[in-house]
């Protein structure tokens, strides 16, 4: 492939009507759902689609609410706790230059982590709160085994790990995620027989003037312009803009994208030519650098175009 094709990457060519008119440079309004048919972020949940409890729940997983270990039937670590201990010799062992040497070092940072995960629900899980990340499938470290061979497999008989051990699991490999915060809330909104979701937007965290609103939206698909005997080349970076005049024959498009006047987008002449009559866009470069063409990429995917 000569110099050139790289500048063919997310080009394509389209066959459009000879009196095709869509403005050169802009996403083809087929290409974009109209504003009318978006819905609006739901002002009262901010989008997040969580109930208002939910939300102060989530605050509380993460400590950003107020929250005790004991409202939740935990007991408050202390610098003893043999995690948390664990825990603070290796943040001093590794980043002496940060912490300082000693005892009194370990001790300090010791109470600085337990202060800090004491104020957070996520540190301090009940067994209510185990019992639905365990129905979740949440804690496989916990209550599977993992082998090459097969893969997670349940420990046999099963288990239900204790809130102890899942707290110090989870100081221990910063086990929790959001999944695990949502898991946690909704069960614990279930238990005290609160909403869950936002009933405002219903949890889609979106607001529709109504169903028919909500069903256009679904409905949009893109349009592809009108076909016809032009040819056009079109960029597809974006959604997909004409790039060139509509032409009548392909000759004429090579003439045009093997121009000078291109500037930037310059291409060969017989580079322009093979692409066209590849018939659509390479998105590829090999690794040798040169351009796959579109015959060949489809031929490498199994010829879905
Ligand atoms: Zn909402």
């Amino acid at each position: 492939m000569p110099d050139g094709g790289e500048r063919l990457m997310g080009r394509e060519i389209k066959r459009v009507p000879l009196d095709f008119d869509a403005p050169i440079g802009e996403v083809w309004t087929g290409y974009v759902m109209p504003d009318d048919l978006r819905g609006e972020q739901c002002g009262t949940c901010d989008g997040g689609g969580y109930s208002q409890a939910a939300k102060h729940l989530h605050k509380m997983w993460y400590g950003n609410a107020p929250f005790r270990p004991e409202d939740n039937g935990s007991t408050p670590l202390t610098p003893e706790t043999p995690a948390v201990r664990a825990f603070a010799e290796r943040n001093v062992t590794r980043s002496p230059d940060y912490y300082g040497q000693g005892e009194h070092v370990i001790r300090r940072e010791a109470r600085r982590l337990a202060d800090y995960w004491n104020s957070a629900w996520s540190h301090h899980v009940n067994e209510a709160d185990v019992a639905a990340l365990v129905e979740a499938g949440r804690l496989y470290d916990l209550t599977h085994t993992w082998t090459r061979e097969n893969g997670w497999q349940p420990i046999d008989p099963p288990v239900m790990p204790t809130p102890e051990q899942v707290n110090q699991w989870n100081i221990a490999s910063m086990g929790h995620d959001a999944i695990n915060a949502s898991v946690v809330v909704r069960a614990r909104c279930e238990r005290d027989g609160v909403d869950v979701l936002c009933s405002a937007c219903g949890g889609e965290g979106i607001r529709w003037r109504n169903d028919q609103h909500k069903a256009a939206h679904e409905a949009w698909e893109r349009t592809e312009p009108p076909s016809g005997d032009g040819w056009q080349l079109w960029e597809t970076v974006s959604e997909g803009s004409p790039k060139s005049p509509v032409f009548a024959t392909a000759d004429e498009l090579a003439s045009w994208m093997s121009d000078p006047e291109r500037g930037r987008d310059w291409v060969p002449g017989d580079v322009a030519a093979k692409f066209i009559a590849d018939g659509w866009a390479p998105t590829l470069v090999g690794s040798s650098g040169d351009l796959m063409s579109g015959v060949e990429f489809v031929g490498t995917r199994g010829g879905d175009a």
